[in-house]
């Protein structure tokens, strides 16, 4: 058998081995067998590089650069992704087994957040105060934290980067980024462009391997000062914990439950797509996916045969082919809790009306496929409709009236996005008001942009990324006394 490629991990300016010169294997979904060897780092590792990161924030070139070097940095680097899309997006392919046609597209955008940001970096200005003090002048600096623990989950590895990385290297902090076991040979392959592009050693690194034995000890380590975490809320809530303890700062994008709710006053055919998008794209491995479909009871007849009959249209088969619609669940144990959901659904007396069972299509091959499943029937009390699948399962709960849906739509533990579909502007805006998430789409599904706020309400997160408010997250005010003032008055006499 021809050897695996190897990839190192990126240190401090260097291509380095783990400190144990282990290796683990990174698998292609579509065949479910190895591709890539990744480096298995550990706390040696990690001491390294939060080192590194440090030295680099506070000796060298970067803390030197003004704001608008900076940035023009970070425009090149967009630059180098737009050359290089293609080639990031089939690794991604390869390595979560999502659509070529979904990373391409995504690739193409991720350079808006480099732009975006690099734009940003020399717009961060401070104020001065008219302060109530006489004779001082009194304004405010806005400066970076230092380095910052950037971990990816592994359905989106460089979007989810971008969402964190943009900002961060914008205000001036360095990065150490610990993209998840299973995906991690795209960042690795980016971090050859931060390298072209330019960026001092030391300011942009990537470690691999496994979150307990990489990611716990730099989540802990003195030097790191935050930790931006898109993950499931399990492990949020874990590295939350340890981050606390240390009084770090933390950003979480976590898991989501969210309502696609459909009214029957909608365009049915929009929202059928938006039904379907909201739940096959991805295969279902979105945290934004619109896992629970709320149908008014007056159409959910109507509206579930025209959803079923489309939803079986959908082609199945290799993510790299440009017309394959649903591609593989990305990993083993991902695939192993799509299909148990799938009994547990059926255990709570929900009714199969469409999938049900793993994919034994020839065009799946030996890849990790899921048929794309719609349960009717559901109740908001099962946990179908409580807890986060992340694949192509779809709980469709009837409701009666616009009250009945802001209840059910509301009653998770989760507040991440939700979808509303109605032709009734009136009834538009009290859903954008009433329900409890941090993103309302009304009659569109899963638009996001680097401009737009974006993060969840409840179990879904805490802080939010893209757009200007994300920047102020990677940053820290100082403010700056200077008396002008010829003489220090006496300290014995109050003022
Ligand atoms: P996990 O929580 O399992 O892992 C997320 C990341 O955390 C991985 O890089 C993982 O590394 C790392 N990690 C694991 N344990 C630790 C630890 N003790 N300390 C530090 N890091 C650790 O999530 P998944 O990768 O399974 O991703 C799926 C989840 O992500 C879903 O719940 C989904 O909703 C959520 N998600 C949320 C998004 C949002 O923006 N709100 C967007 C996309 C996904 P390793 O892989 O090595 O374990």
């Amino acid at each position: 058998m021809a050897e695996l490629p190897k990839y190192k991990m990126y240190i401090d300016g260097k291509w380095v081995e783990a400190a144990s010169g282990e290796y683990f294997e990174s698998f292609n979904p579509f065949t479910g067998k190895p591709w890539a060897l990744i480096p298995r780092g550990g706390a040696d590792d990690a001491a390294r590089v939060a080192e590194a990161a440090y030295r680099a924030g506070t000796k060298g070139d970067w803390p030197k650069l003004k704001a608008s070097q900076r940035g023009a940095l970070l425009r090149k680097l967009g630059d180098l992704i737009a050359r290089d899309a293609e080639k990031l997006a089939q690794t991604e392919v390869r390595d979560n087994g999502k659509l070529i046609a979904e990373m391409g597209a995504q690739l193409r955008y991720i350079p808006q957040w480099y732009y975006y940001f690099g734009g940003l970096a020399d717009k961060i200005e401070g104020s001065v105060i008219p302060t109530d003090k006489p004779e001082m002048f009194n304004f405010t600096r806005h400066e970076p934290l230092g380095p910052c623990l950037l971990i990816t989950a592994w359905n989106s590895p460089l979007l989810l980067l971008a969402y964190k990385l943009g900002p961060c290297l914008a205000a001036g902090n360095t990065a150490i980024v610990k993209p998840s076991e299973f995906t991690s040979a795209s960042t690795l392959e980016f971090a050859k462009l931060v390298e072209e592009a330019g960026f001092p050693p030391g300011v942009f690194n990537v470690v691999t391997g496994f979150g307990n034995e990489i990611g716990d000890p730099l989540v802990i380590h003195p030097r790191v000062a935050k930790v931006a975490f898109t993950g499931s809320e399990r492990t949020g809530a874990k590295v939350y914990e340890r981050a606390a303890a240390r009084l770090k700062r933390v950003t979480l994008e976590l898991g989501g439950k969210s309502p696609n709710i459909v009214f029957a006053d909608a365009d049915l055919d929009n929202a059928m797509k938006g039904a379907i998008s909201g739940i096959f794209a991805a295969t279902g491995q979105t945290c934004v996916a619109g896992s629970r479909l709320l149908v008014q009871e007056s159409i959910h007849n109507e509206f579930m045969d025209k959803l079923v009959a489309f939803a079986k249209t959908a082609r199945m088969g290799d993510p790299s082919k440009l017309d394959t619609q649903v591609g593989p669940v990305t990993t083993p144990p991902q695939y192993k809790k799509v299909l148990e959901y799938i009994d547990v659904a059926k255990g709570e007396g929900a009714t199969c009306v469409m999938g049900g069972g793993p994919a034994k299509r020839p065009e799946c091959g030996e890849g990790w496929f899921v048929e794309p499943t719609i349960f009717t029937g559901v109740k908001n009390s099962m946990r179908i409709a409580q807890e986060e699948v992340f694949g192509p399962v779809l709980s469709v709960i009837p409701f009666k009236d616009d009250e009945d849906a802001i209840e059910i739509a509301n009653d998770v533990l989760y507040g991440l996005a939700a979808g509303v579909w109605t032709q009734n502007i009136r009834r538009a805006m009290t859903m954008a008001e009433r329900l409890q998430a941090g993103t309302v789409w009304i009659n569109t599904y899963r638009a996001i942009s680097y401009m737009t706020p974006f993060g969840g309400f409840k179990h879904s997160g805490i802080g939010r990324e893209n757009g200007q408010e994300a920047i102020r997250s990677y940053m820290q005010t100082k403010a700056v006394w200077i008396s002008t003032a010829t003489e220090v008055p006496n300290p014995f006499v109050m003022r």
